[in-house]
């Protein structure tokens, strides 16, 4: 068919997640040229479309950035920061043109490097967010300690935490020598410091974290402090 979804829109442009977007309509709230919207699936061109959620008119012709970070350590990821600390909002000033909104997808701890997503695909953002959607991301960490085997093994039948069990997808010790190792660590979900809960529950507190990758998306060589914006086949894949 021709146009987008009306909940696609919706979300593309910030204003809800899909489901959320849906349930917006079916409780008459949103309107296209005028018209209350009940049905859900309806289509639409976002380049002509009048749109408005509670009488409030939604910017839908907004191009889509999609951007990878390799965040520094040190800074926040936020766009912005109470307390006027560094954050990646200060990075990405110069690429962001008036009005856009970028949203960054999750967070890393101001301790730890590596890959960020910023995009003003709200959509995406928020999908890419939520626990059901279960895209892997993957962690190298300088641990105390030499790993050995069993905590493999540990790592990935789960651990206790204080607010449940966490396990990983996959975990490998690259390196290790003077008290030290260097693994790679793959997991699928987002909760705050959990790679370092995980590690220091099973006896390795982390010295340095970074992340290399968020499912199909890869730092590579992209240094930190670097913006590179996302190819199509990128894009495409977590879609
Ligand atoms: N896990 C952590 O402990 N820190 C991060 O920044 C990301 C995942």
């Amino acid at each position: 068919g021709e146009g987008e979804r009306l909940q696609k829109v919706l979300a593309k442009a910030g204003v809800a997640s899909r489901r959320a977007a849906e349930e917006l309509i079916d409780e008459g709230r949103v309107e296209v040229d005028g018209i209350t919207v009940r049905e859900q699936g309806l289509r639409i061109d976002p380049e002509t479309a009048v749109v408005r959620v509670d009488g409030v008119r939604v910017v839908v012709r907004e191009e889509q950035v999609y951007l990878a970070l390799n965040k520094p350590k040190g800074w926040q990821s936020t766009m912005s920061d109470e307390m006027n600390r560094p954050c990646v909002g200060d990075l990405v000033a110069e690429r962001v043109m008036a009005g856009q909104r970028l949203f960054h997808v999750g967070r890393l701890d101001a301790d730890t490097e590596g890959l960020l997503l910023l995009t003003n695909d709200g959509d995406l953002a928020h999908r890419l967010m939520h626990p059901s959607y279960q895209v892997s991301k993957t962690y190298l960490a300088t641990v105390h300690g030499e790993v050995k085997r069993e905590t493999s093994k540990l790592l990935h039948q789960g651990v206790e935490l204080e607010d449940g069990p966490a396990k990983v997808d996959r975990f490998q010790v690259l390196e290790y020598g003077e008290g030290r190792s260097l693994v790679k660590v793959v997991l699928h979900e987002g909760r705050k410091h959990i790679v370092r809960r995980l590690l220091a529950e099973v006896g390795h507190p982390v010295i340095a974290l970074v992340r290399t990758h968020i499912g199909p998306v890869a730092l590579g060589d992209q240094r930190p402090g670097t913006l590179r914006v996302l190819g199509r086949d990128e894009i495409g894949k977590m879609y």
